[in-house]
C-alpha cells in the first residue's frame, strides 16, 4: 500500500454502512475522486469534521483495493457558509456544478472554486453574484465566449440579444430561431460586470433591477444545454 497527499475540496458524499461515508473530492492534483472515509460518522471520529461539504484541506489517501482517507489537514472548512441558508444553497449549487463537469485535474477550475467559496463565506456579496460569475467562468472554460456585443451568426452589433441555446452564443433578432431565449439588457450588463470583476471586489458591485436573477435563469438553461445537467434551483 502507498499513500498520497492531495489538496482538495469535498464536493459531495453519501453515507454507507453504519458509520462510513463515501466522499467525492475535487482535487488540484488528480481532479475528481471518490474515496471512502471509515467510521467517520461516529461521534468521536477523528476525521469527523473533514467529511462535510466545502471542506478544503490536504487529504492523505491510502491507496489499496479500496482507497481510504487516513488523514486530513484542514485549510478552511468555510463554516460560515452553513450558517446562512442563501449562502448555503449558492455554495451547494457551485460544488454540484463542479461535481457534474469535473473529471481529471483542472487547476483553473480548482482555483475558481476556492475563490468562489471564499467569497461566499467571507464577503458580503449579493445573492447569485458568485454563482453567476462561476457559471460564466465554466462556459468560458468550455470554449463558449458568449458575452459578445456582435451577433455570432451575422456579425451585426446587437441592441437586443438572444442566447442561442443550440450553439451557446448570442445572436441578434434577425438570426434568432426557436431555440433562442431573450437576454434582457439588465441581465446582459449584470453578466458583463460580474465576469469582469474579481471575486475580491465583488462586494462593492451593486446594480439595480433583477439582472442577476434573470442572468441566473439564462445561465441555468445554458448549463442544461451544454452539459445535460440541471443547476440547483433556489
Ligand atoms: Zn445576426
Amino acid at each position: 500500500m502507498s499513500s498520497t497527499k492531495v489538496k482538495a475540496v469535498v464536493i459531495g458524499g453519501v453515507n454507507v454502512k453504519e458509520k462510513d461515508k463515501l466522499i467525492t473530492l475535487f482535487s488540484l492534483e488528480k481532479g475528481k475522486l471518490t474515496i471512502s472515509m471509515r467510521g467517520v460518522r461516529g461521534d468521536k471520529a477523528k476525521l469527523k469534521s473533514a467529511k462535510e461539504p466545502f471542506t478544503f484541506g490536504e487529504f492523505i489517501i491510502e491507496e489499496g483495493k479500496t482507497n481510504i482517507i487516513t488523514g486530513v489537514d484542514i485549510i478552511d472548512n468555510f463554516y460560515d457558509i452553513s450558517k446562512d441558508i442563501d449562502r448555503y444553497y449558492e455554495a451547494c449549487a457551485i460544488i454540484d456544478v463542479v461535481n457534474k463537469i469535473a473529471s481529471g485535474s483542472n487547476p483553473p477550475l480548482f482555483i475558481e472554486l476556492i475563490k468562489a467559496l471564499k467569497t461566499i463565506c467571507y464577503e458580503n456579496v449579493k445573492k447569485y453574484y458568485c454563482l453567476d460569475k462561476f457559471l460564466l467562468f465554466v462556459f468560458k472554460a468550455m470554449g463558449y465566449e458568449f458575452l459578445t456585443s456582435k451577433c455570432s451568426s451575422c456579425g451585426s452589433i446587437m441592441s437586443t440579444m438572444y442566447l442561442n441555446l443550440e450553439i451557446g452564443e448570442l445572436v441578434c433578432p434577425a438570426c434568432k430561431n426557436a431555440l433562442c431565449v431573450k437576454v434582457p439588457n439588465s441581465a446582459y450588463s449584470a453578466m458583463r460586470l460580474l465576469a469582469n470583476t474579481d471575486y475580491e471586489k465583488l462586494a462593492s458591485v451593486k446594480f439595480g433591477g433583477m439582472g442577476e436573477i434573470q442572468a441566473y435563469d439564462i445561465l441555468r438553461q445554458n448549463f442544461r444545454f451544454r452539459s445535460g445537467y440541471e443547476v440547483i434551483k433556489f
